[in-house]
């Protein structure tokens, strides 16, 4: 047993914490600090350091499952495999192509999410592919790509944030989500810089904030309307930035004027006089930064929303410059890597468009096919989840668990329900597993070797620290021998490194061009910037001289002309307001100790202590008129389901809404409430506003 420290990186979230694994007896690892990378210095999160629970946690697969009988019970791989293969055929052949889906995930490593797009469209020849990542931050992506001509969820290093003047945080709760980041809000302050927080809740990061704004859910689109309203008319417009940088401020500036303080006022609540010291704060300094998470981007209208706030920074000439800028806070481990190799809908790897005839040419070469047998942009995750049992008859599942994840969850747990085969491959029996024909038990990070690119767009190698347990296999080995029983005998390697410099052919001359970034490169240096290009091919095998690309869009923006555009947005309500039957707003979020659909964090002891079960975040005046005292089991209900889950009564939320966080099955599940009204660009659903009632429930 290899016993000293492997320098690698936390499994959860898209911060990506340096950490260093020592193997101790029982399979498992011990955390020690890392402090030589620079994004966390060493701090970890209670997620980050209970991690190794899960390696060695009881409930870890450690032998397939097949169904029998209704009944999962232990088999062979290859009885399993077979099973599959054979399932996955027959309804190739009975349903064509389209009736085989996959579905990947934000945390699968950038190999992993690789290999699973060509599996998908190489060997199953299916167009129906998506991935969680969908739910999380498509909305900034559509939105980035559409103002910037990229998406790269920050342009910038997290170093450069407390050396800006004013950052608006909108919608994103980091002191729950991602600790260690408050580090450079914190650093911000002290410089002299000043935080503005956008939430409907006063959160733990609200309360760090210089100015906490607290505007209706749903209604972020007109406060930053308002507030470019404001930017205009106290003449803070950076006019020959605007003339030498951008397109569409005409149209953009009339919509912003269309949206009165007053008139932003009502549909915000947020108040004239504080939208007034929003702009005084975010203009004063020379520079400032925009950042939006969730909140602004899980709406139906969340691309436009994110165009709305790179309004404001494109008006006041805050992107593309030193210590300015847009940037999207993602959320999931390899969220970034995960939309960039080809398990979206609409993707080939290097964030190529698959509609693009060249993009196809470039990597069907690649990968040896011909560019026409590559199929089309298949189904978003929300419409090809609930094609589940209709056309689409048979599921290949990894690294998600959208029984708990998905809107509208108990539909599409009824149309997980309904498939000829489902196969999941993951670590425990997540609630999505416990539905599946097929399961397989996989390795999980500590386990194996792989790359993901955290959310400032750096491509970081996270090492094996030690063997997986027996009778666990990688997901690259299961892609393998799949393709191999389904015919596709090369392809399809085992070993990472393999994958990855098939990837980097792959993404050569794409927008997330990854070809000038090594193994090698990634073990000697803290990570490296994609863009990354290949300098040299003579290089090889050593790889590029390429620096990399910390900042982006300093010189031009991405676009074709170099030059940014403006998103000609309006305010628009949610899809669902509330109504007399439905009167109060439900939002839903996170929770420090719990990590997306908890299938990892609730095994883990610590974290269950720490974040036992899901509650209902309720005003006492909201709690008051529904005779609710603090614990009472309170129903919340929606056009889509019922959920009960404790009442937990606080003035920071709003009197007009309700926040459940969604970790969690079961009773409690928030998402059983949550409305799939789709944003018409990005088809990111709407998790973040929905019409409730609240009811008391009699014990
Ligand atoms: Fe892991 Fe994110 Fe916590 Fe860091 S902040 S330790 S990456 S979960």
């Amino acid at each position: 047993m290899q016993t000293s420290a492997t320098p690698t990186h936390c499994p959860y979230c898209a911060l990506q914490c340096g950490m260093n694994l020592t193997p101790v007896p029982g399979g498992t690892v011990e955390v020690s600090e890392r402090a030589d990378f620079p994004v966390n210095r060493g701090a970890l999160c209670g997620k980050g350091r209970t991690a190794p629970a899960v390696l060695s946690n009881r409930v870890r697969l450690t032998t397939p499952l097949v169904r029998e009988g209704g009944t999962l019970v232990p088999a062979g791989w290859d009885e399993a495999l077979d099973r599959i293969s054979e399932g996955l055929r027959r309804t190739r052949t009975e349903h064509g192509p389209d009736g085989v889906g996959v579905f990947g995930g934000g945390g699968l490593t950038n190999e992993k999410a690789y290999a699973l797009g060509k599996f998908a469209r190489v060997v199953l020849g299916t167009s129906q592919i998506d991935y969680n990542g969908r739910f999380c931050m498509s909305s900034a992506a559509a939105a980035g790509t559409k103002a910037f001509g990229l998406d790269r969820g920050l342009p910038f290093p997290l170093e450069d944030i407390p050396r800006t003047g004013c950052v608006i945080l909108v919608g994103s709760n980091l002191a729950e989500t991602m600790p260690p980041a408050l580090r450079f809000f914190s650093e911000l302050k002290e410089n002299g810089g000043t935080l503005i927080v956008v939430d409907p809740r006063r959160t733990r990061t609200a309360e760090q904030a210089d100015l906490h704004l607290a505007p209706r859910p749903g209604t972020d689109l007109a406060l930053a309307l308002g507030l470019l309203h404001l930017v205009v008319a106290e003449g803070h417009v950076d006019e020959a930035y605007v003339q030498e940088r951008t397109d569409g401020w005409e149209e953009a500036r009339a919509a912003a004027m269309a949206h009165w303080p007053e008139q932003v006022e009502r549909i915000t609540g947020v108040s004239v006089p504080q939208l007034r010291e929003a702009v005084r704060l975010f203009c004063a300094p020379e520079e400032a930064m925009v950042l939006t998470a969730r909140g602004p981007e899980q709406q139906s209208k969340g691309t436009d929303t994110v165009g709305a706030w790179i309004n404001l920074c494109l008006a006041t000439g805050r992107a593309g410059r030193p210590r300015s800028g847009y940037g999207c806070l993602t959320g999931q481990g390899n969220g970034q890597g995960g939309r960039e190799h080809g398990q979206k809908a609409d993707q080939l790897p290097g964030y190529r468009k698959l509609d693009d005839p060249a993009a196809r040419r470039h990597v069907a070469e690649v990968w040896g096919v011909d560019p026409d047998a590559l199929p089309g942009p298949g189904r978003s995750a929300y419409e090809l989840l609930d094609a589940l049992g209709t056309d689409i008859r048979a599921l290949l599942l990894m690294g998600s668990n959208p029984v708990v994840s998905a809107p509208r969850a108990a539909h599409v747990e009824g149309r997980i329900r309904s498939l000829d085969l489902l196969v999941v491959c993951d670590i425990v029996l997540s609630e999505t597993a416990a539905l599946a024909d097929v399961v397989l038990p996989v390795t999980q990070w500590a386990e194996e070797t792989g790359t993901t690119t955290s959310l400032e767009g750096r491509v970081l190698l996270r090492r094996q620290a030690i063997t997986a347990p027996e009778g666990v296999r990688s997901d690259l080995e299961v892609l393998h021998e799949l393709a191999d029983r389904l015919g596709v005998e090369k392809g399809f390697p085992t070993d990472p490194e393999e994958v990855f410099e098939e990837l980097r052919r792959a993404s050569a001359g794409g927008p997330a061009d990854y070809s000038g970034i090594t193994y090698r490169r990634l073990a000697e240096e803290n990570g490296v910037f994609w863009p990354c290009p290949q300098d040299s091919p003579d290089e090889e095998p050593a790889g590029s001289v390429h620096p990399g690309t910390p900042r982006l869009f300093l010189d031009r923006f991405a676009t074709a002309d170099g030059r940014a555009r403006f998103a000609p947005v309006s305010h628009r309500a949610i899809a669902e307001e509330p109504d007399e039957e439905y009167p109060v707003l439900l939002t839903t979020g996170r929770v420090v100790a719990q990590y997306q659909s908890g299938a990892q964090t609730r095994r883990v002891e610590e974290l269950n202590a720490a974040a036992p079960g899901p509650f209902v975040e309720l005003h006492p005046r909201l709690a008051a008129r529904l005779g609710a005292a603090e614990g009472d089991p309170v129903a919340v209900v929606s056009r889509r389901g019922r959920a009960v889950a404790p009442a937990r009564i606080t003035t920071a939320i709003r009197p007009d809404t309700v926040f459940m966080p969604f970790h969690w099955p079961g009773e409690g599940r928030a998402n059983t409430l949550t409305n799939p009204a789709l944003d018409p660009t990005s088809k990111m659903p709407e998790f973040k506003a929905c019409a409730v009632r609240l009811e008391a429930v009699r014990t």
